[in-house]
């Protein structure tokens, strides 16, 4: 069983792995998670075991990772008797498994989770005799309550993303898992668009391999490889993000950090983005700026809802 979230012991609430990447990755709020402690989110196995029964987490701190963030068993952590969370998972299997995210959520929120600090740190002495009364024995039926199954909803982008980018050889499953975006639900599957086909359809998760990245300091272009046909006649597409744009932008540092990687990658890279169409536009050449020329563009409008990717099985 993989965790779809886990109880941060600082924040005192169940937070996706994802949500675990933007607290890092934030500036503007101190937080890292290694300093944090991530418990099983079953609040009945959580009760029953202090609090140094705790999960692991994965690429929770990698800017550019390849595999699946997700938290983790350690070899310590032990759960209660049908904790839904007790792995029963060899390791090598679960290791396997943990390639895939299969926690689905059905809607992608597009305004962002706030994470409240804890007003106060609980003193351990004053809360341990009322925490006791809620402590239920190991032997205690677990929880079916709502809150420690998966989240319905999410409002990091990297998760719908990292749904159909590690399922993207599993279509039944795209075409079957359900996501709501604004006021449109669809499919994972009618969602995402490849970026060539982008005049099909507007308000959609378009994405392409990554032809090249122009590097501008401050501001940066991602060219697409493949080409839109309109007319009966092919024209690049590019995405623009603007210097204002980044500079803005919480998790800066960490977004130079990866676009600058990939910028001088050799390796092959996507983008996904949400939120714009590039539409033709007629741009002043370079060689002769007497002359335009045609090319489908974008300036994206917000950093939260851009991705750029690896995708090993897209290929
Ligand atoms: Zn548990």
């Amino acid at each position: 069983m993989k965790f779809d979230t886990a109880y941060s012991l600082s924040l005192d609430d169940k937070l996706s792995i994802y949500d675990v990447r933007e607290l890092n990755f934030d500036e503007t709020a101190a937080y890292d998670s290694e300093q944090d402690s991530f418990l099983c989110p079953n609040d009945a196995c959580r009760g029953a075991f202090d609090t140094g029964n705790a999960l692991g987490t994965f690429n929770a701190k990698n800017v550019n990772y390849v595999r699946t963030p997700h938290f983790k068993n350690k070899t310590s952590t032990r759960h209660i008797e049908g904790c839904r969370y007790a792995s029963t998972h060899k390791a090598a299997a679960g290791e396997n498994d943990d390639e895939r995210e299969d926690n689905f959520p059905s809607e992608w929120v597009l305004t962002r989770r706030q994470y409240p600090r804890k007003p106060a740190p609980a003193g351990t002495e004053g809360s341990l005799p009322q925490a006791h009364t809620k402590v239920p024995s190991p032997q205690a039926t677990p929880s079916h309550g709502a809150s420690d199954h998966t989240p319905d909803k999410t409002s990091v982008f990297a998760h719908p993303v990292e749904c159909y980018v590690s399922n993207i050889d599993d279509k039944d499953t795209l075409k079957r898992m359900p996501l709501k975006i604004g006021d449109h639900t669809a499919t994972y599957w009618a969602f995402f668009k490849k970026i060539e086909y982008l005049q099909d359809n507007k308000g959609l998760i378009y994405w392409g391999k990554i032809k090249a990245i122009k590097d501008y300091t401050s501001s940066f272009r991602i060219d697409f490889e493949k080409k839109v046909w309109h007319d009966k006649k092919p024209y690049s597409v590019n995405v623009y993000l603007s210097k204002k744009l980044i500079d803005n932008y919480r998790k800066r540092t960490a977004f130079l950090e990866q676009i600058k990687a990939a910028a001088s990658s050799e390796r092959s890279l996507y983008c996904f983005f949400y939120g714009v169409t590039p539409e033709l536009k007629q741009v002043p050449s370079k060689k002769n700026p007497e002359q335009t020329f045609g090319v489908f563009s974008a300036n994206i409008e917000n950093l939260d809802h851009l991705i750029i990717r690896e995708a090993p099985r897209v290929e």
